[in-house]
């Protein structure tokens, strides 16, 4: 049932709210194996159905009752444990609640709890979290995708309808992808950053998994726009986005490209023929498709990993052990050692990897050679996207180069683990937004995804398009 349907029942008396959240509840006992909740809100998430029912009865509920939300826990929720899938903010308690857990519950929307994540959403597995890797529910032995991995399963495995993920270079795409939902990351500044626990700052963005995009639609109309608690949010207005949904695109309307440095070898053969399918039902309902470039791309993952982990550095420094969290030693030890060992303790390997790769690429040294020619090569992959878009209207390519790999396959080779971003992290670099789209299956039985790119503040064409793909 997609949301639509869902308030349709819950208005006509068909069911409640508590019977749903009820079900919910009894697949994530079922389901505990997955490793997908750090925190359940077991007996509030009842509370609150209970209180929505009776304001159902009265006409008086929200836009969004009927959406029952997992989060990926580097969002903030007041009261609750926010993690980030460290050890080192495994016992803090959040103060306040992120912008978009605000609005969300304001139109009685209700979270559910708090879903793993790779350590501060630096991963493409799930496995670098401290409290264990969550698997892919298509098969066991395999990797969800990550970071935002537990929030895909959640929704793939019906847990929830909704889950928020976050986005830094393709979290929230490539475990959709991995695990056959629909993932969406949106434009930089368009949903409030406020207590998303920060990862990249000029990256980072809030993201939405679901099975439907109608969903997604009513979800992003909530939670979208300027907030007065993040100076990056914009002012644009927002749309309303599950309105659009019913303006079908005429033939011919719209242009698709597909540039021709993502169709290269490497790609899973099936992956390949799907998108390649895909291509032809985009043709046959009336739209032009053509190559196109994007002729910095083979610079996309060396950008990326410079900037963010710069960046990265600077964010995790404010993890000291006094402030916040975990700290090691004891009253005598003295405040060198307290420091080191907190964060030595505290952080997991990708953790200490990317903060040393960042100091490294900072360090007066190194400053020119890295991080100021890593802006440069970004400035050029934003305007390879400022070119594109000139000639075309969306750009097709696939999600992911691979589908869903063995638990334990990359986490001893972090370069083959960073590939995996290869066709998502452009998105971020050059702040547009993106979207993945189940495509279809592998000879195993592994689901895959089609991405499609849009221009800036155009996720209302994304989710169009989702129709007919
Ligand atoms: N896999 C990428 C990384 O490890 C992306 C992470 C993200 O989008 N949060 O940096």
């Amino acid at each position: 049932m997609n949301l639509h349907e869902i308030q349709t029942g819950l208005a006509k008396g068909k069911f409640t709210l508590k019977t749903i959240v009820r079900n919910y509840l009894n697949t994530i006992e079922k389901n505990k194996d997955l490793n997908v909740f750090i925190t359940l809100f077991n007996k509030g998430t009842i509370d609150r159905a209970e209180e929505i029912d009776s304001k159902t009865k009265t006409g008086k509920a929200g836009k969004l009752a009927g959406c029952i939300v997992s989060v990926k826990d580097v969002i903030a929720v007041k009261d609750k444990p926010l993690t980030c899938g460290s050890k080192i903010l495994s016992n803090f308690i959040s103060l306040y609640n992120a912008t978009a857990i605000e609005r969300l519950t304001e139109e009685d929307a209700i979270i559910i709890g708090k879903v793993n994540c790779d350590e501060f959403a630096m991963g493409s597995s799930n496995e670098h979290s401290y409290f264990g890797a969550t698997k892919n529910p298509v098969d066991k032995e395999r990797v969800p995708g990550g970071s935002s991995g537990a929030s895909a399963v959640s929704v793939a495995t019906d847990m929830c309808n909704i889950s928020l993920g976050s986005e830094t270079g393709g979290s929230v795409r490539q475990p959709a992808s991995f695990c056959g939902v629909t993932g969406l990351k949106v434009t930089y500044g368009r949903i409030s950053r406020y207590g998303l626990v920060a990862f990249a700052s000029s990256f980072d963005s809030i993201g939405i998994f679901a099975k439907s995009n109608y969903d997604i639609a009513k979800v992003l109309e909530v939670i979208a726009g300027y907030d007065e608690k993040d100076s990056t949010s914009v002012l644009n207005p927002v749309d309303n986005y599950s309105e659009l949904l019913n303006n079908k695109f005429k033939s011919g309307e719209i242009i698709f490209g597909y540039p021709k440095e993502y169709f290269t070898e490497g790609i899973n053969e099936d992956i390949l023929k799907g998108i390649q399918h895909k291509i032809e039902l985009v043709k046959k309902a009336g739209f032009e498709v053509k190559e196109i470039s994007l002729p910095h791309s083979e610079y996309v993952i060396q950008t990326y990993y410079i900037l963010t982990s710069a960046e990265a550095s600077s964010n995790l420094e404010r993890y000291d052990g006094i402030r916040y969290g975990y700290r090691a030693g004891n009253e005598d030890s003295n405040l060198n050692d307290m420091y080191i060992n907190t964060r030595s303790e505290g952080f997991g390997d990708e953790v200490k990897r990317r903060i040393m790769l960042g100091t490294y690429v900072l360090s007066a040294g190194y400053y020119d050679e890295y991080y100021k020619k890593a802006q440069k090569a970004r400035r050029l992959i934003v305007k390879d996207f400022e070119n594109a878009f000139k000639e075309v209207d969306y750009i097709i390519t696939p999600t992911t180069p691979n589908t869903a790999f063995k638990i334990g396959e990359k986490i001893d080779n972090p370069l083959s683990m960073y590939l995996n971003d290869i066709f998502t992290a452009s998105a971020n670099l050059a702040g547009v937004p993106a979207i993945s789209i189940p495509a279809g299956f592998d000879r195993n039985g592994l689901p895959f995804g089609i991405q499609i790119i849009g221009k800036k503040f155009n996720e209302a064409g994304l989710l169009r398009i989702c129709d007919f793909l």
